[in-house]
């Protein structure tokens, strides 16, 4: 398990696949622990690192993961498999605005971490899903630095992208169902509850 871990992040440097850093893991399998999570939908599997890591932190967390890329969702049930993890995970190829989740399956944690522009959408929809007592995480809310400075960025795709979570940083301080705390770990992470737990 710990090698196939480390392939998995060589095989992120070589290829350029954005996996989440050590230390916001570190967090979420922290707060997996800590709040008995049980049942865990994550936006954006990528070759699936944060999802086996995610799976690995109790011996009860299920976790539902979606991936677009065909490429890289091979890889991810590759993993997954070889990690002997294919009863904790269920990798679903989809675009996660697509997706129709069966709506009688709540969860107790929603890790949103795929297309930095669409965050609010992903949000949005995913909220439905998320149990009473559940969190929202975000990850990449400094996105390398850039936020907070999007007016000094020449890229216009850059710029827009920056804007973008810029935004979504804004439409959670504002929200008026979700509490939101916003942690410096790692690339910026947040974690958003339902206000007096509904
Ligand atoms: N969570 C992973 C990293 C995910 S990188 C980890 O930390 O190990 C973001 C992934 O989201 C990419 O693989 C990208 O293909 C995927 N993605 C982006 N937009 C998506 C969408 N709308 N639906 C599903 N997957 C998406
Ligand atoms: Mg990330």
């Amino acid at each position: 398990m710990k090698e196939l871990i480390l392939e998995m992040e060589d095989y992120a440097q070589e290829k350029n696949v954005p996996i989440i850093e050590k230390k916001s893991i570190a967090f979420i399998m922290k707060y997996i622990k800590d709040n008995n999570v049980k049942s865990i939908l994550e936006i954006g599997s990528a070759i699936g690192y944060s999802a086996i890591l995610m799976a690995s932190a109790t011996n009860d967390a299920f976790v539902t993961t979606i991936e677009r890329d065909e490429e890289r969702y091979m890889e991810c049930l590759k993993n997954v498999k070889k990690c002997g993890l294919d009863k904790k995970i269920n990798v679903v190829f989809q675009d996660a605005l697509d997706v129709n989740l069966s709506e009688d399956l709540k969860y107790d944690l929603i890790f949103i971490d795929a297309a930095k522009g669409q965050y609010e959408r992903f949000f949005e929809k995913y909220k439905y899903f998320l149990k009473e007592n559940g969190a929202i995480i975000t990850d990449n809310l400094k996105f390398h630095g850039y936020v907070g400075k999007s007016d000094k960025i020449e890229s216009k795709n850059l710029k827009g992208l920056v804007q973008k979570i810029e935004n979504y940083i804004d439409f959670l301080k504002d929200n008026e169902e979700f509490d939101t705390k916003f942690y410096d770990i790692g690339d910026g992470l947040s974690v958003s509850t339902w206000k007096n737990e509904k």
